[in-house]
């Protein structure tokens, strides 16, 4: 059977996979093998709305967006300038505790140097003038958020890691996956890859990968859905729009369309066998949301609807890092329904850490709050809590 050596075997080939095997191959740290049984954009990267803000929970986590910003920008404008639009992004607040929560927040962002406006609700539709928001009392804007096409972006970062040298290894099953003569091996079919350090970027399959190998993160995988809508009329680019206290969503799409989403259930699912249709229901809501909330687009037509599996982890942040007991194993991943927006920042952290052999204290201190040694011990099942969260960091310093 063939055996290739690689510096860095990544299980995984969605955004923070291929992400990472870019930065990982552009830092010429050695071989890098990406492997996955399906196909880059298989998992929830092929099914994500790509809203990128930096109305976020931590200055870390504004700075990380930042930087996954400036690399789609910069990617994007080189090979599909389509997949990357600057529109801003409105959100607003009707009952006293969002409005509260919104407030605070966005105090805790100016603090940050977030880009935000507050807009009095009566002129919300200077914005969005589709809109109705009689009952809005709180609304804010941030100007420098942005759209992406998630899969676009995704390919954008393979071809640049296979370019750069990086081998892809696509669509067969994984046949075996374990720690053995002081490398990781993975087997597939016919191949087998030894590498010094492994790094499970497979979404939300990660949580059976690490539990099989002896190695368990606290990650649940919960069902999220969207659905892209044909609106009458509608200007070709507005802003990403938020209703706090309805949790409903919506970006423009190619063509004059709109996505929009608010899908999200809070039980675990496998992402094996989950339902990937949309449910009756979350189509109603949309569509009696719409017709309050958007009257401009209550006639919209349904073009899809779909779900997909996001991960969540305890405390809603990342698990990007070394496992815990586990010599040259890194994780990537439980990103909350969040993982677009902090792929590229994330994986380019990553990447550092990687090239200075795993224990750099300059690169581990630039991944601190989303190190998965945060968790220790055998993981207590708790549910997902995942969503556009208002609430702060707990760590001032992040
Ligand atoms: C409806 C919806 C809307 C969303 N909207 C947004 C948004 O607006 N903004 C945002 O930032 N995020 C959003 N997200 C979240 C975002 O999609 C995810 O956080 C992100 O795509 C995660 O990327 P990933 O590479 O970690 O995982 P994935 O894209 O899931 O990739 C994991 C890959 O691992 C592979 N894999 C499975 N098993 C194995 C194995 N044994 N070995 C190797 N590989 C394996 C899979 O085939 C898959 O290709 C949304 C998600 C959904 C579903």
């Amino acid at each position: 059977m063939p055996s290739t050596a690689a510096e860095v075997v990544i299980l995984g080939a969605g955004i923070a996979g291929c992400a990472l095997a870019y930065h990982l191959a552009s830092r010429h740290v050695g071989p890098v093998v990406v492997y996955d049984p399906r196909t880059p954009g298989a998992g929830a990267t092929g099914r994500a709305a790509g809203i990128v803000t930096e109305q976020l929970w931590s200055r870390w986590d504004v700075d990380v967006t930042r930087e996954s910003k400036a690399q789609y920008a910069a990617l994007s404008a080189r090979w599909d300038p389509s997949a990357y639009t600057v529109n801003g992004f409105v959100r607003w607040a009707h009952g006293p505790e969002a409005q509260a929560a919104l407030g605070a927040a966005t105090d805790r962002l100016r603090s940050w140097g977030v880009s935000i406006e507050e807009i009095a609700p009566d002129r919300l539709r200077e914005r969005v003038p589709w809109g109705r928001f009689e009952d809005a009392a709180r609304a804010v804007w941030s100007p420098q958020d942005a759209v992406v096409t998630p899969s676009t972006i995704g390919e954008i970062y393979a071809e640049g890691a296979r370019r750069a040298g990086a081998d892809f290894r696509l669509g067969t099953p994984m046949e075996s996956f374990a720690r053995s003569a002081g490398a990781w091996e993975l087997g597939t079919g016919a191949a087998r890859v030894r590498a010094g350090s492994a790094v499970v970027a497979a979404g939300a399959w990660s949580k059976a990968i690490l539990a099989a190998i002896g190695h368990p993160l606290p990650l649940a995988p919960y069902r999220t859905q969207a659905a892209v809508l044909r609106p009458p009329l509608g200007p070709e680019v507005f802003p990403s729009v938020h209703d706090i206290d309805e949790d409903v969503y919506a970006r423009p799409e190619a063509k004059g369309r709109i996505l929009a989403g608010d899908g999200t259930r809070l039980v675990e699912v496998d992402p094996d066998t989950f339902r990937t249709g949309a449910d009756e229901s979350f189509v109603a809501h949309l569509a009696e949301t719409f017709g309050r909330r958007f009257p401009g687009w209550a006639d919209a037509e349904l073009v899809r609807a779909w779900a997909g599996v996001c991960t969540s982890t305890p405390d809603r942040r990342p698990l990007v890092g070394p496992v815990p007991g586990a010599e040259g194993l890194y994780a990537i991943g439980g990103f909350n329904g969040f993982g677009v927006m902090r792929a590229g920042g994330v994986a380019a952290r990553l990447a550092e850490l990687l090239a200075s052999g795993g224990s750099g204290p300059a690169a581990l201190e630039r991944l601190r709050p989303v190190l998965p040694g945060r968790f220790a011990g055998t993981p207590a099942p708790f549910a997902p809590r995942p969503g556009f969260t208002l609430d702060a960091g707990d760590d001032p310093r992040y």
